[in-house]
């Protein structure tokens, strides 16, 4: 990290030095933006701008070969002022501590935003989770959870699915856990089974949310949902359920991707025929005939209402964005847009909601799952979906009266959001 980041005031750097960034000076790139247009007090800034804690740890696994493979497996826990931390695990080839560090840091402001008691972290393990076998990740999982006892707890930080991890992950490590400390913890992560102390609504809530944040967006800016068409990037578990959500609010999905491809259909894809594909064909949709192969760069610049970027960060760069047609971009991913831009997208008058306040809803169901736990007491579907909506639909307010009130987009009004509500909760704190 370069010195320059360290300045609160510092003028946000010219998008020719955007280029090079990492994901953690591409967090630091909005913040500094954000603090500067807010005027954040220093010492909040100063203590903001890095996480509390980072932990690196060293998994050794016995592989299915009967060889041992060693791991490289990550928590940082960017802040716990607001909370116990809270964020999902990842696994992927190229999960390192820069991106994790991101990651953790915009769950502090997403947790923030969303209104919830909880600080940010996030963890990751470097894999190739398409390559292992259900015995490998199991043990690699458990190994993990063994070497992160002393990290996580239900008042202490509370892991969540992330890309590659879902409720199958979350119950290996409550099962670990629990055996550890030998006593029942469904608390310590959300995002589990239900029949494990999970929340009902909890795999569809990231999606859930996307569509909440489309639909008050279109209200504000003006688009007939009934007449509008979408694109969604990625099919894992925001892009499929953003997908079916909006579809369901009669928003016609005209375009959806996942690693193998990009399909359009200008009548609509046939989304229970794309799930039942994927599911037929290893988790992909390779082969799909329900709409014309198209590359990805044509699905992120189609001429629809709304795109939604749900697959990896990193997806729209200044060149793409000088190329999107869309009216309105609701990030489902966590970092989708590159910094430099920013700027091209605010001028060209598109709106984008950003990712620590679309893809939030997650976070918030994870919440109400955490809180069902410490009550022993389960919700219905439906009162967690519309608790979900209420507190979404507040986020969305606040962002956007806030983005008003300091005249700025929205991803910084959302920063602007947190700020508030952090520097709130560290001056009550006091001084050390
Ligand atoms: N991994 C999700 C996110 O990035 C969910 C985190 C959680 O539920 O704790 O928001």
């Amino acid at each position: 990290m370069t010195k320059s980041n360290h300045q609160t005031t510092a003028n946000p750097p010219s998008s020719e030095a955007h280029k090079s960034l990492s994901m953690y000076e591409a967090v630091l790139a909005r913040f500094n933006q954000a603090a500067e247009i807010y005027n954040l007090p220093t010492d909040i800034a100063d203590i903001l701008r890095v996480p509390q804690k980072q932990v690196k740890v060293n998994l050794p696994v016995m592989m299915d070969n009967g060889k041992v493979q060693v791991f490289e497996g990550y928590r940082i826990i960017h802040s716990t002022y607001l909370g116990p931390s809270k964020g999902g695990i990842r696994y992927g080839l190229d999960v390192n501590d820069d991106e994790v560090k991101a990651l953790a840091a915009w769950m502090t402001y997403k947790c923030a935003v969303a209104g919830l008691p909880l600080g940010g972290a996030k963890g990751g393990i470097t894999c190739d989770p398409r390559s292992m076998s259900v015995g490998e990740l199991e043990r690699l999982t458990r190994q993990y959870t063994l070497a992160m006892v002393d990290v996580f707890g239900p008042n202490l930080d509370i892991p969540a699915p992330d890309m590659n991890t879902g409720k199958r992950e979350m119950a290996w490590i409550v099962d670990e856990y629990s055996k550890l400390k030998r006593e029942s913890t469904p608390g310590v992560v959300t995002g589990k089974p239900v029949t494990l102390g999970g929340s009902k609504g909890r795999e569809s809530a990231t999606g859930r949310g996307v569509m909440i944040h489309t639909l008050e967006a279109m209200k504000k800016i003006g688009i007939d949902r009934k007449k509008s068409t979408a694109a969604v990037q990625g099919f894992g578990n925001v892009g499929s359920f953003a997908a079916k959500m909006l579809h369901s609010k009669n928003i016609t999905v005209v375009a959806i991707s996942d690693y193998t491809g990009a399909y359009y259909n200008e009548k609509g894809i046939d989304l229970d025929r794309a799930l039942q594909h994927q599911k037929a064909h290893k988790n992909t949709l390779e082969g799909f005939t329900g709409g014309d192969k198209i590359s990805n760069e044509e699905l992120l610049t189609l001429e629809v209402d709304v795109l939604v970027p749900a697959a990896l960060q990193n997806q729209i760069s200044a060149e793409i964005a000088h190329k999107i047609k869309a009216k309105l971009i609701v990030e489902g991913a966590n970092g989708p847009t590159e910094v430099e831009a920013d700027e091209i997208l605010h001028d060209k008058g598109i709106i984008v909601v950003p990712d620590i306040l679309a893809n939030s809803g997650g976070v918030t169901v994870s919440y109400f799952e955490w809180v069902q736990n410490k009550q022993g007491f389960y919700w219905q579907e439906d009162e967690v979906n519309n608790r979900h909506d209420t507190y979404m639909q507040q986020a969305f307010e606040q962002v956007w009266y806030n983005s008003k009130q300091y005249k700025t987009n929205l991803r910084l009004g959302a920063y602007i959001t947190a700020f508030k509500k952090l520097e709130k909760a560290l001056r009550y704190r006091g001084n050390y």
